[in-house]
């Protein structure tokens, strides 16, 4: 049974960066991903102030938005056979014992003897997360644009990661020749620009070149912008000693990457599949967690360091230099930040 609040296709806040293990693990699940129109992104353009670092990926991600992958892959469950209960919000009323009561809004208790969490940033009362630090005072954008034909096919093919004073966008195309703008920024710098997101673009536009040339024309296609604020990158759950062996926490519940890397739905997708091998062999979510936290702990902590590096200016400047000197090394900074190749294999095999 598959319990989702939303009852229709909605847009979510992200970069819409599918890696080549989200595609992977999409692919062998059965979704026809070629039928869903994504844009191939082949390379990488890094850009901070007037300089630009371009090189090739390591793979070839896709752009495609969440509003129609995750429809396409919330009806590819029901097809295959999950029972969808679309426009409900659940939570947990008892989760001490063996069997756990989850409360569906309008269908009352149901009782399960498992209980798989996927709610990603949002936590259930009773199941919160804990992050060891506080997040940081961040806010996420997240805007659709139609430019215009210049900057459309300037955007062919690649992925630009633009670094800025108070934080980095990433954008890319998506479907439909649709361009996916999608950023952080500190809060404190969002409140210097009148606390509004148009008060925060122009001041963004005005500042970086870059973007005022890619969004000159551009007309936005979604009546307000997607927002996140405080998200807990680098949290990796570690379960305490007495937590319940039924209850399996998958995608961010588990592990929340920062999300330049651009692989938070490999990370869903990876411990969906590790959680249901577990499931399925008997041996219970302790041991999957731990398995969890060893496939994913450590792309989880390069990422945060080369996250906190480029929040810092001369942590950009050295970035920038580096990458201007070995652009491969891009390539291999996006090697490293992605799940395991060792445990996608072994998940993979397992599905079989
Ligand atoms: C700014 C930003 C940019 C990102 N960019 C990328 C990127 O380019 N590429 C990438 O791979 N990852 C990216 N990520 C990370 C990625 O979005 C997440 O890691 C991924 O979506 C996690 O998947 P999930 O299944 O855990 O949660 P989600 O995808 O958030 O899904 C959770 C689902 O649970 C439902 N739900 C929540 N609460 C309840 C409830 N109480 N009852 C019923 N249903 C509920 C929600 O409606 C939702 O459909 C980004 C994240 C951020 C914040």
């Amino acid at each position: 049974m598959l319990v989702e609040r939303e009852a229709s296709a909605t847009h979510k806040i992200c970069g819409e960066f599918l890696s080549a293990e989200t595609q992977g693990y999409l692919r062998r699940l059965g979704l026809d991903l070629g039928a869903l129109g994504g844009h191939v992104i082949s390379h990488l353009r890094l850009v901070r102030q007037k300089t630009i670092v371009e090189t090739a990926l390591p793979f070839n991600a896709l752009g495609l938005s969440r509003y129609r992958l995750d429809e396409a892959l919330l009806n590819h469950a029901s097809r295959s056979g999950a029972l969808l209960w679309r426009g409900q919000r659940a939570s947990v009323s008892d989760i001490r014992g063996p069997v756990i009561d989850v409360d569906v809004q309008s269908a009352g208790t149901i009782r399960t003897n498992t209980l798989f969490l996927a709610t990603g940033k949002h936590d259930l009362r009773e199941l919160r997360r804990h992050p060891e630090t506080p997040p940081e005072d961040l806010v996420g954008f997240k805007m659709h644009f139609d430019v215009d034909s210049a900057q459309r096919d300037a955007l062919a093919n690649h992925i630009e990661l633009v670094l800025f004073a108070h934080g980095y966008a990433g954008l890319q195309r998506v479907e439909d020749g649709r361009v996916n703008l999608c950023l952080l920024a500190e809060g404190s710098w969002l409140k210097a620009c009148g606390g509004s997101w148009e008060g925060l673009l122009e001041e963004l536009l005005r500042t970086c070149p870059h973007l005022q040339r890619r969004l000159s024309n551009a007309v936005p296609l979604l009546s307000q912008p997607l927002t996140i604020y405080r998200v807990p990158y680098g949290f990796v759950y570690n379960p305490p000693a007495n937590s319940a062996d039924n209850i399996y926490r998958l995608g961010d519940q588990v592990g929340v990457i920062p999300s330049f890397s651009g692989d938070g739905m490999g990370i869903a997708l990876h411990s969906g599949v590790v959680a249901a091998t577990h499931y399925l062999a008997g041996s219970g979510a302790g041991n999957y967690h731990r398995q969890i936290r060893h496939d994913i702990a450590s792309q989880i902590w390069r990422a945060g360091l080369l996250y906190r590096a480029s929040r810092w200016a001369p942590g950009q400047r050295l970035f920038m230099g580096w990458a201007g000197l070995t652009p491969r090394s891009l390539s291999l900074a996006a090697s490293l930040t992605r799940v395991p190749p060792s445990a996608v294999t072994r998940a993979m095999g397992l599905m079989s």
